[in-house]
């Protein structure tokens, strides 16, 4: 076979954490002490020789690279201290890179040098919706203690419709918009070289409802379970901090559904159901639940990946920290706008509960390119595995 090494990939993941990728020699120990990898194509030895050989479009499109949940026993046993565990996380990386859509954004999100402007342009979107409200003013301390954050872009008389609801809609559906869209194309690309490299028969194929019920159902049960996640041994920790969080983003979900349904469903029917939650609404009791969890997990994820840096030596990339960070910026402002709220501190409220905003629309702006793709690539990862070993999955 004619190997002709992609050395800018290689030079990348060198960047992206996985500077070792050299040092490997093939003893196969990290397939053996992995607890996910499967008998027939054992990871990440073989991925290592792709990436010593710069094989981009081999390993972009390889399931395994997903199904690896960075538990860190491989690297932990490797002799030749070349990390595959962090060479895997290396490459999923510059995959969030290679399917995010558009690629000047994707790239944007893939390193430090472009964090001005990922601050930068949420900052810009919500100041000038802010202006163009024409409710770019701090509120009485008493406007403060009957409306809290429900009037920050605003009032107006049309009682059917809040104005500042309509304010967020504008600029946080967008977002989500184009994350969720830019995730949408990148998964259906992975999904059709996928098919294309396992020589999956395209002319048999499930409804949409078999797909769903039999293959992305029980993959996204096994995410939500952790079961794989629990197999890990040198990093079982991880699961402490990545379980509550995984929750709590479920908990805001749930959450956030009912906000907007209350606010533009019922409150379009019965006004009255505008306005703040009061604190013992089980709503809020779930959101402050999901809150705690949210800076609980983030706490742990810190922790264990500082322990990683310096025991394992790990290096510390950017793709690991930014969602670090930015999970922290969503909990952390989120829970300040709403003691600040209690404590009747309307000018650091609105400070804060801007960023919270800001924060929020960057976690949804960025969704497809930064280390939370994972949740995105892994399940399709997952259900790739399970249509593969399915009566569809044979080959043409
Ligand atoms: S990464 Fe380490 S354990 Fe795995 S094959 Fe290479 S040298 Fe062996
Ligand atoms: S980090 Fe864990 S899951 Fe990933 S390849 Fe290594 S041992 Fe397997």
């Amino acid at each position: 076979m004619n190997v002709q090494p992609d050395l800018d990939f290689i030079r990348t993941l060198k960047e992206a954490g996985g500077d070792t990728l050299k040092k490997c020699y093939q003893c196969a120990t990290c397939s053996v002490m992995c607890p996910l990898s499967k008998d027939g194509e054992p990871f990440p030895r073989k991925e290592m020789i792709w990436a010593q050989w710069g094989m981009k479009d081999r390993l972009v499109n390889d399931p395994d690279v997903f199904l690896c949940h960075q538990c860190g026993d491989c690297t932990a046993n490797c002799p030749r201290g070349a990390k595959p565990g962090d060479v895997l996380s290396a490459i999923r990386s510059y995959a969030y890179t290679f399917y995010g859509w558009p690629q000047p954004l994707a790239k944007l999100a893939s390193s430090a040098k472009g964090l001005p402007m990922l601050i930068g342009i949420p900052v810009v979107v919500i100041l000038i919706m802010w202006l163009l409200s024409g409710a770019m003013h701090i509120p009485t301390q008493q406007e403060f203690a009957s409306h809290g954050y429900q009037q920050f872009f605003g009032h107006w008389d049309f009682k059917w419709y809040a104005k500042n609801i309509f304010f967020i809609v504008a600029f946080m559906v967008p977002s989500l918009g184009l994350g969720l869209f830019s995730a949408y194309m990148g998964i259906k690309k992975m999904w059709n070289t996928m098919s294309d490299n396992a020589g999956l028969n395209s002319d048999f194929r499930p409804s949409i409802v078999q797909f769903g019920k039999d293959f992305v159902w029980p993959s996204l049960v096994e995410i939500v379970k952790h079961d794989r996640f629990n197999e890990c041994g040198t990093h079982l920790d991880r699961v402490r901090g990545h379980l509550p969080l995984m929750l709590s983003f479920i908990g805001l979900f749930i959450v956030t559904c009912w906000s907007l349904f209350k606010n533009d469903v019922l409150g379009v029917i019965w006004p009255s159901f505008h306005g703040p939650m009061s604190l013992m609404d089980p709503f809020k009791l779930l959101a402050n639940v999901s809150a705690v969890a949210l800076l609980f997990g983030i706490a742990v994820l810190w922790n264990n990946r500082k322990k990683a840096e310096e025991e394992l030596d790990a290096q510390a990339t950017f793709y690991d920290w930014f969602l670090i960070w930015e999970i922290t910026a969503v909990g952390v402002t989120g829970l300040g706008a709403e003691l600040l709220r209690w404590a009747g501190m309307p000018t650091l409220g609105y400070v804060v509960y801007f960023f919270h905003l800001v924060s929020i629309m960057m976690l949804f702006l960025y969704l497809p390119y930064t280390k939370l793709a994972h949740l995105l690539y892994r399940t399709t990862a997952y259900t790739f595995e399970k249509y593969k070993e399915s009566a569809f999955g044979k080959s043409e």
